[in-house]
């Protein structure tokens, strides 16, 4: 009868309740335990042994009825999601108080048992443990020394409790009333030598346009398929100057240069960066066949040198680049295309098996860039028929009006993005 006894230590009622009993969070060992016992990041719970406590806010609760195993009755349990800004666990709470859990309210967490489901640890809450409300403030604060430095790029979902230095490309502010709070929303675009994220601080920061910043304890979520930067009350922005971001070489922030100034300085030396609309996509792209000899492209398995041949497959395109001031032609390798296109060569093979029809790389790639809009890194050779720009690195980037488009539609439904789970 495992079940009928269990029960939480439990004090109901958020800590700004008038009757007292959530308000005024004792400090020190729970009195229900005689061990000493450890406040503890959720980060690190996984790894703990003995007593502990934990702070952190809802995610996400719901409340389910599950069929005990002896099939005599049944057992009520919350489970759902819960962040202290350094992880994202799944929590169970056997046998919880009536009361709603909210998202947003902060729980201390005495004595909860750690699990492990499919090799991530969980907490579940039984008759052993403590739950109590408590406030924002109480949760814990993070350390600098804490927080792992990060790029964009390597941000995953529900990832948290990071440091970020990157450019503010877009930045907006918009005034929310909730309740009869006011509350200042910022959103925009960030950049760093790796690419590109959206962002969102649900307090006022210090982010205007073109300001390079350190955002310290954000986290990473997802929101309508997009990754986003999500800033809190806990989390802190510093200036920095621009040269740290500089140093970092990057792609996504280097201010690129007109074709046109290009076309009239062709020699000029190293690489650059180009921003401009695909308005051509060449054939051959996409996939095609080089001849062993020569590597050059096989036109219907004939090389013009060598004759016939099966040919080695590869990934390349050449498309033909507008910025208004002039156009290039762009030479992309394999590892461009593929970046463009999401697929691999092996992949981009399989596809043109499937569909039974060599040009279906093509096609796809066509759709991903035609009228797109294009970074490029590369080196700009003079020739016959104009520019050809060779390039290492590709950036495809969101139009700024839909990013501006996203932001606003993020801030008209604040409710559906605030802290989503991962
Ligand atoms: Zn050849």
């Amino acid at each position: 009868m495992k079940g009928a006894t269990m029960g939480g230590g439990v004090v109901p009622g958020p800590s700004e309740g008038s009757d007292g009993r959530g308000a005024a969070p004792e400090e020190g060992p729970a009195e229900t335990t005689g061990v000493s016992l450890q406040d503890r990041r959720l980060r690190d719970v996984g790894s703990s042994q003995g007593a502990m406590r934990v702070t952190a806010r809802v995610l996400t609760a719901e409340r389910r009825e599950i069929a005990r195993k002896d099939g005599v009755g049944k057992l009520a349990v919350l489970s759902g999601l819960l962040s202290d800004g350094t992880a994202t666990m799944r929590f169970s709470w056997w046998d919880p108080p009536s009361v709603d859990l909210e998202r947003g309210s902060v729980l201390r967490v005495t004595n909860p048992q750690v699990r492990t489901w499919r090799d991530r640890p969980e907490l579940s809450f039984g008759w052993k443990t403590q739950v109590e409300f408590a406030s924002e403030l109480e949760l814990p604060r993070l350390e600098d020394s804490e927080l792992l430095e990060r790029h964009l790029s390597e941000l995953r979902p529900g990832e948290e409790g990071f440091r970020v230095l990157a450019k503010v490309l877009l930045s907006e502010s918009r005034t929310l009333t909730v309740g009869e709070r006011k509350r200042v929303i910022r959103s925009g675009l960030l950049g760093d030598s790796s690419g590109r994220m959206a962002f969102t601080a649900w307090v006022d920061l210090d982010l205007p346009v073109d300001s390079v910043v350190e955002i310290f304890g954000a986290s990473a979520r997802p929101f309508q398929g997009e990754l986003q930067v999500v800033m809190d009350e806990r989390s802190r922005v510093e200036r920095r100057p621009e040269v740290e971001l500089l140093s970092m070489g990057g792609l996504a922030t280097e201010r690129p240069v007109e074709i046109g100034w290009l076309e009239e300085r062709p020699e000029g030396p190293g690489r650059r960066a180009i921003e401009g609309v695909v308005v051509e996509l060449r054939s051959p792209s996409g996939l095609i066949h080089r001849c062993p000899h020569c590597s050059r492209s096989l036109v219907k398995g004939f090389c013009r040198e060598h004759g016939p041949s099966r040919g080695e497959p590869d990934l390349r395109a050449r498309l033909v680049l507008d910025d208004g001031t002039g156009s290039v032609t762009a030479q992309l390798s394999r590892e461009c295309v593929e970046n463009l296109l999401g697929l691999d060569l092996p992949k981009a093979i399989e596809l043109a098996r499937e569909r039974l029809d060599p040009t279906a790389v093509q096609e796809l790639l066509s759709e991903r860039v035609l009228t797109h809009r294009l970074r490029l890194l590369g080196r700009a050779v003079p020739g016959l028929w104009g520019l050809t720009f060779f390039v290492d690195r590709v950036l495809p980037l969101t139009p700024e009006a839909t990013v501006v488009e996203e932001a606003n539609r993020l801030l008209r439904t604040p409710d559906a993005s605030l802290r989503e789970g991962p």
